[in-house]
């Protein structure tokens, strides 16, 4: 593959509302950086409530329509949609790696995930089938259908600008809903990309809006009465706030928030192949992934085996500017998020915890103004480290010595946090055994980061999602439909008078 085309746009970032982009009435407005360069790229306008609300109403005009298409015909739309997407994916993916920091095949894969989604979406009218029972009582027949919620929202962290929205609006448009993104402000240009190719794929001027904005423009939304549901993905305190304040307004609320997966490795485990998974979904996005792992669970004598090979690859992480392609790890997306992390890094000395490899102060010759950081290993931490029960989202990787299995299991069902986990091993009977005892949403055998693919739908346990139900997936067609109930009688089979006794089957 040749050099990649950055991507080097520098003017303003609006929103999309009614079709058309607008700088929208708010004027307030925030840098964008390149966080390899460390240079403010671009500027992001941050709506007003009435830009919000602007949103809201071209989406309720259109939303009717949209929803009594045959189900057929929206996936049509996204049909188009899907072979725009797949012919700008490299266009999207340098618009990531610029405003978030990710290697390029990194961002490329990203996109290929979103783009999953977007075809799992174009079989929807299939999942929009209802149930029919005939005769359910002499002439009376009783069937069920799913129909769509009306205008709905979500609200998108940093970490996946483009993959994320799309585990939302595919699914939300196939089922015949309006729908209106909020997406981070810190990567806010592939949500606007992605409304300029819906329209270019057919899709109705209002029923896809992107507002840009931070907590204004989601409390407008959060309680907004012409919203009918939220899907949130962010951070485990916003989650929890928006399931409330969300909820309070009688909406329909999934948040997907924070996570600290672990990885348990088995004495029986391929210790190489361990190392390259623990290497890949630690340092992989610079562990600014909610499925990334943050914690390696070493059991028995695993740690005096792997420990040191960990070091060797953590030291010789090729951490560099995204576009390059022999890139290992960018850099992080500010530099508060990098001060953050290195900050956690003193908090894990401070502990007592062993620091054998110290990313912190990672320069990139050329890039000495960027959010870099190197990749940190830290070895002997224990449960009640600050830097093993909190989230740092970071490239810091923390190994737990646990004696054996049960302690393993024990301590992964003891945290907060129960997203993702892997577990290491040759014995199929430990590795069931785990995967049915383990309280977790999303469990990787021998599997690092163990996404699932578009049409199992995705979502954590514990405090990694408040909600009911999992993003995408049939998980997702059910969170953006509601189910009505049909029963019918012709008169042919009526006229026995009025009856004042509950019905029954005769
Ligand atoms: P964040 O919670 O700071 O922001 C997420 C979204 O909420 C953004 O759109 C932001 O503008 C908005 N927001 C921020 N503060 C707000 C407030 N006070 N009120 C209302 N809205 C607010 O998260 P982030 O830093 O963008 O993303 C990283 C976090 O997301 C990590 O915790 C990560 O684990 C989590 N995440 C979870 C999943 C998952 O599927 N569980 C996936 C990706 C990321």
């Amino acid at each position: 593959m040749g050099a990649p085309e950055a991507f080097t746009q520098t003017n303003d970032i609006g929103h999309w509302i009614g079709g058309r982009a607008t700088p929208g009435q708010g004027g307030r407005r925030q840098p964008v950086w390149n966080p390899a360069t460390g240079a403010v790229a671009r500027q992001v306008l941050l709506a007003s409530a009435d830009d919000v609300n602007a949103a809201v109403a071209a989406a309720k005009a259109a939303q009717p329509a949209w929803g009594n298409l045959p189900p057929l015909r929206r996936a049509r739309v996204l049909n188009a949609f899907l072979a725009l997407m797949n012919q700008h994916k490299d266009t999207l993916a340098a618009m990531i790696t610029a405003e978030h920091g990710k290697v390029f095949t990194d961002a490329q894969g990203e996109v290929m995930r979103g783009i999953d989604i977007v075809e799992f979406a174009c079989g929807v009218p299939q999942l929009l089938k209802g149930d029919y029972t005939d005769q359910v009582s002499t002439g009376i027949d009783n069937w069920t259908l799913r129909q769509p919620l009306g205008v709905v929202a979500g609200i998108t962290p940093f970490n996946f600008p483009c993959m994320v929205p799309c585990w939302m609006f595919p699914v939300a448009l196939a089922c015949g809903n309006a729908f209106i993104l909020k997406p981070s402000e810190r990567d806010p240009s592939a949500s606007l990309f992605m409304a300029e190719l819906l329209q270019q794929a057919g899709l109705p001027d209002g029923v896809f809006s992107v507002v840009q904005g931070d907590k204004l423009a989601v409390d407008t939304l959060l309680s907004h009465p012409d919203v009918a549901a939220l899907s949130f993905v962010g951070s485990t305190p916003i989650a929890q706030t928006i399931y409330e304040t969300g909820a309070r307004h009688g909406k329909r609320v999934q948040a997907l928030g924070g996570a600290k997966n672990h990885m348990v490795v088995m004495p029986d485990a391929n210790i190489e192949q361990a190392v390259d998974a623990l290497i890949g979904a630690a340092y992989g996005s610079a562990g600014e992934r909610c499925m990334a792992i943050s914690v390696a669970v070493l059991v028995g004598d695993v740690a005096e085996r792997i420990v040191p090979l960990l070091a060797e690859r953590a030291r010789t992480l090729k951490v560099k500017n995204g576009m390059e392609l022999d890139a290992e790890m960018g850099p992080i997306v500010t530099r508060e998020a990098r001060d953050r992390i290195e900050n956690y890094i003193a908090i894990g000395v401070e502990e007592g915890a062993q620091l054998v490899v110290d990313g912190r102060g990672h320069r990139v010759p050329g890039f000495e103004q960027g959010f870099f950081t190197g990749g940190t290993l830290f070895d002997r931490v224990t449960p009640s480290m600050r830097i093993y029960k909190e989230e740092i989202f970071g490239p810091v990787l923390a190994c737990v010595r646990v004696p054996d299995f049960a302690s393993a299991l024990a301590l992964v069902n003891g945290h907060e946090y129960g997203n993702g986990v892997a577990l290491f091993t040759s014995d199929g009977g430990v590795a069931r055994e785990f995967s049915r005892k383990v309280q977790v949403g999303m469990v990787g055998i021998n599997v690092p980061i163990p996404v699932p693919m578009a049409w199992h739908g995705f979502g954590g346990w514990k405090r990694s999602l408040f909600g009911d139900v999992h993003a995408y997936g049939e998980e997702g067609v059910r969170f953006y439909t509601k189910q009505k109930s049909v029963m019918q009688r012709w008169p042919d089979s009526i006229g026995k008078g009025a009856e004042f006794v509950m019905p029954t089957s005769k």
